[in-house]
């Protein structure tokens, strides 16, 4: 097993770097596009990003295009190994898992509100890039649907409608039961829906095969199966970032850019900062149109549900089901082998004209919580030259890129003139016991899950 060096939270299973993940975009993003190779020997940037997924990537693209910055981004395994490659390719809005009233609350309205703005501009973002750079990845379905898991939830739903067109003047219109069906998608636990008006689906490996393509078209380097494993200062105050199999990358600047799968014991200020989370998903054989009618779901807008722990559900562009969820808190293989028999459980009753169908594909990977909820880009106010890139809270296939961008002008010292939140640029900060993070997420889990199947809304 290739190594992630450094303290794990989770069993080594789910940290094999040398290890293909099986899931369906593996299979079907073709061929991935050239890197440059293990980083072996000594060698120089200006920014060493190390995490080599949608923000990693993207921060070496912006650096080098936008501003002219020498930037490499630095992977464990090959590119798209970690959950940038592996996710549901919801482009949604995310980088936290607080609500805007929450966030309100805490940051104020105006940050709140910059939430908000920042989270559609990352939608937005991108489309764009995909059209603009001429990335052939998949994209399917406008905006999302939130569906009533049970009859009592979609009032929840209406009042989150109600707070969007208050607060934003959007629409976010409510759906009823019959209307949802109409538009495509039935089951009993479909109960009625709000439509989120922004995003799409897309094949998240494609998508992070054309950023690496766009990272290399300026001068940035990328380097597969470098792991970091060392860090240090030399005596003139440069990074220098020591390679497994004995590379070694010196820096003016390093950005940890590693989300769920960060490495513990390079840095003091990385550790205890992240709590990984499970992300589980399985995927059918095709469904031909008559199996899709059987069950009244023919849309391709993406699908989530009321849940707290919710499952998430696209139908593909060649009629297969990919059904997700969040849950389990152990990553050993029996373990996954166990979660992945609930969720086929879970996805018979969600979808009972489906009960025989085969499941062709299934895997997991790490999505990335913080302490207080809410996703950290920038730098370190009393180091500059360490950035902080992570914290997707289940959601960053959108705000990774978006981010990334962000956070390029704040290392080229320029301006910014798109909206991003005060609250995402704070350092991140430790959990208050980060030895209990597992179990106390188990606990949390337990709890929602309660909330979610027993008691009323
Ligand atoms: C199953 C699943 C489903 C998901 N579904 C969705 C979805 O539908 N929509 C959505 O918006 N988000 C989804 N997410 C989350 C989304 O995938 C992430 O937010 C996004 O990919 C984060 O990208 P990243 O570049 O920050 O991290 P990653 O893509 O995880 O990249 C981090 C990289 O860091 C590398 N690394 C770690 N330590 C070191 C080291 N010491 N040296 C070098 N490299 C190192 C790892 O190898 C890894 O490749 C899902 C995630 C999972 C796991």
């Amino acid at each position: 097993m290739a190594a992630l060096i450094g303290s794990r939270i989770y069993d080594d299973a789910i940290y094999a770097t040398d290890e293909p993940v099986p899931s369906l975009w593996e299979a079907t993003a073709g061929p991935p596009p050239a890197d440059d190779g293990p980083l072996v020997g000594e060698s120089e940037t200006e920014v060493a990003v190390i995490g080599g997924g949608i923000a990693g990537l993207s921060l070496v693209w912006h650096l080098t295009r936008r501003h002219g910055i020498a930037a490499t981004a630095l992977d464990a395994a090959k590119i798209g190994w970690g959950a940038s490659g592996r996710n549901g390719g919801f482009v949604s809005m995310g980088y936290t898992k607080r609500s805007l009233d929450d966030l309100t609350a805490t940051y104020g309205a105006e940050d709140a509100r910059t939430v908000f703005e920042a989270q559609k501009a990352a939608c937005a973002y991108v489309i764009d890039v995909a059209r603009s750079e001429n990335l052939d990845v998949d994209l399917s379905g406008r905006g999302e649907f939130i569906v009533a898991h049970k009859p009592d939830r979609l009032k929840g739903l209406a009042a989150k409608s109600s707070a969007m067109r208050s607060l934003f003047g959007e629409d976010w219109p409510v759906i009823s039961k019959d209307e949802l069906r109409a538009r495509g998608y039935a089951g009993p636990e479909a109960h009625g829906a709000i439509y989120v008006p922004h995003g799409t689906g897309l094949h998240p490996l494609k998508y992070t095969y054309g950023l690496l393509q766009l990272a290399r078209s300026h001068g940035g380097k990328v380097h597969p199966q470098s792991a970091v494993v060392h860090w240090e200062r030399d005596g003139a105050g440069a990074h220098v970032l020591h390679i497994q199999g004995g590379g070694r990358l010196k820096a003016k600047t390093v950005v940890v850019a590693t989300n769920g799968f960060t490495t513990e014991g390079l840095d003091g200020r990385f550790d205890g900062v992240t709590l990984p989370a499970l992300s589980n998903i399985l995927v059918t054989r095709p469904l031909s149109e008559a199996e899709r009618q059987a069950q009244g779901y023919t849309t391709d807008v993406p699908v989530a549900d009321s849940r707290n722990l919710l499952f998430y559900i696209r139908l593909l562009k060649d009629g297969r089901l990919l059904f997700g969820g969040r849950g389990g808190t152990s990553a050993t293989k029996t373990a996954g082998e166990r979660y992945w028999a609930y969720m086929h459980k879970r996805l018979q009753e969600v979808f009972p004209a489906w009960k025989d169908v085969e499941i062709s594909h299934r895997w997991r990977g790490f999505v990335c919580l913080t302490a207080d909820l809410v996703g950290r880009v920038g730098l370190f106010p009393q180091d500059r030259s360490t950035g902080f890139l992570f914290g997707c809270h289940g959601s960053g296939v959108a705000m990774s890129g978006y981010a990334a961008k962000f956070l390029a002008s704040e290392i080229a010292g320029a301006g910014f003139n798109e909206p991003f939140p005060m609250c995402f640029r704070r350092p991140p900060v430790r959990f208050p016991v980060p030895s209990l993070r597992v179990p106390a997420l188990a606990a949390a889990y337990a709890w929602y899950r309660i909330k979610d199947e027993i008691l009323p809304a």
